[in-house]
């Protein structure tokens, strides 16, 4: 059923990928395997999967610890300063900072392991007050600020569109995200790259893509439903 429902994803991309004239070699998939059990994310490697992410550091680093050392594991969720330490040299890319704070607590950790940190900032478009991740406008001069910490090396931008009936509502903040990174990019900052724009989850990564996604990040549409206890 997992290897049905990863074809049906993988279809739907390349045909988003053509749609909006991209290729298909621009887009990852993350397969967000949070909640999920060890035999799940074994069928998923099974069918191919290389690239996981999970939003929790425990969680992270117990599967990290059992499952195949070439896969690359995405800390999706937000992250609590105490919990660095234990993921810097496991997760091969952070996609929520949205503090100089956290940023700083991830150089020294990464100073301290010998290892340089690839990071993406966690943008909040919509402005949801539930959510974590900075306002547009508070980007750049963090952007500006993380840019001098020589462990850490921002790759791009994050962001998690509010929870819609209709896909089509979030183009909106895709285009956003996308337009802002753009902006970004043309200030040429020393060691700021904008290639990533990690956007878009099961229920309007289409949409995403279609905006300039180059990481989407899916969880029920390849792994079914979660279930909270
Ligand atoms: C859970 C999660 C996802 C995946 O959500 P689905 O709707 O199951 O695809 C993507 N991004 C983040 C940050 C998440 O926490």
């Amino acid at each position: 059923m997992l290897a049905e429902q990863l074809q049906e994803v993988e279809k739907r991309i390349q045909d988003a990928c053509r749609h909006a004239g991209r290729n298909r070699s621009e887009v990852t998939l993350i397969a967000v395997s949070k909640t999920k059990p060890i035999s799940m994310l074994q069928e998923a490697y099974r069918e191919g999967i290389r690239v996981f992410g999970e939003n929790k550091v425990q969680e992270l680093t117990d599967k990290w610890e059992v499952m195949p050392k070439d896969i690359q594991w995405h800390m999706i969720g937000h992250l609590q300063r105490n919990k660095v330490k234990y993921i810097v040299d496991k997760a091969e890319m952070i996609h929520s900072v949205d503090s100089l704070r956290l940023a700083e607590t991830i150089e020294k950790e990464a100073e301290k392991k010998h290892c340089i940190v690839k990071i993406l900032i966690e943008v909040n478009m919509a402005e949801e007050e539930s959510k974590f991740g900075l306002s547009a406008r508070e980007t750049l001069p963090l952007i500006e600020r993380i840019s001098r910490f020589p462990h850490l090396q921002i790759c791009g931008l994050m962001t998690i569109a509010p929870f819609v009936e209709n896909a089509k509502e979030n183009r909106i903040h895709f285009a956003g995200l996308r337009k802002l990174s753009v902006d970004i990019a043309a200030k040429n900052i020393d060691n700021v790259n904008m290639d990533i724009l990690s956007m878009g989850m099961t229920n309007d990564y289409e949409v995403a893509i279609e905006e300039g996604a180059t990481m989407v990040r899916v969880g029920t549409g390849i792994f079914g439903e979660r279930q909270y206890f």
